[in-house]
């Protein structure tokens, strides 16, 4: 959201064809949600343009990019890890330190989602291992909470730039103009 240091969502692995809309999905709602990019397996290049012209049509700034080594990307990262696995700690007790980290410290924070079995070394690299619950159900659902609890909920009031449409919230119906009108 370009309030403090950035935030980047990594998915991890991804099953061509079974895995198109949910590794999609994670990358729309990383969008919506308030990341500033996300990082898909290289043979996500699908789901990498899909998410890209959701943000030419409906505004950024937001990233997203391919990796050929999720590892490398992991190794390397210059700041926290967070990995969002049903086994980790629970958000609610964690949430205060990784925001302190974040906000406070300005380190960036790369938030790890998973597609299928997550290999260990990914627990052990991770500054945090969360939970959103204990309870066993979707990367999607996963991110778009912890990235709630991170932001507070300020992410629900950000301003998009460089929008071609912009959806009219409505009691009832759907209106959708151009970003241009006023
Ligand atoms: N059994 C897999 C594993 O090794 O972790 C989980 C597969 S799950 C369908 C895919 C991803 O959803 C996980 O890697 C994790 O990132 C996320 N996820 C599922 N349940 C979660 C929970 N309760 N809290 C946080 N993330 C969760």
């Amino acid at each position: 959201m370009n309030e403090t240091a950035e935030v980047v969502i990594l998915r991890l692995g991804h099953r061509p064809g079974r895995d198109e809309r949910m590794t999609t999905h994670v990358g729309l709602t990383a969008r919506a949600l308030g990341a500033d990019r996300v990082c898909f397996p290289d043979n996500a290049g699908q789901s990498k343009a899909t998410v890209a012209d959701i943000t030419d049509r409906f505004g950024g700034p937001f990233d997203v990019e391919l990796t050929d080594s999720p590892q490398a990307m992991l190794r390397n990262w210059a700041g926290k890890i967070v990995h969002l696995t049903m086994y980790g700690e629970r958000v609610q007790d964690v949430e205060g330190e990784i925001r302190d980290a974040h906000q406070d410290a300005g380190e960036p924070l790369l938030v790890v989602v998973g597609a299928e079995k997550v290999p260990f070394d990914v627990y052990e690299e991770a500054d945090w291992n969360v939970g959103v619950t204990n309870q066993p159900h979707s990367e999607v659902a996963g991110l778009a909470v912890f990235l709630d609890r991170l932001f507070e909920g300020r992410e629900l009031e950000r301003e998009w730039d460089d929008a071609d449409r912009r959806v009219i919230p409505m009691e009832t119906g759907k209106r959708v103009e151009s970003a241009d009108e006023e």
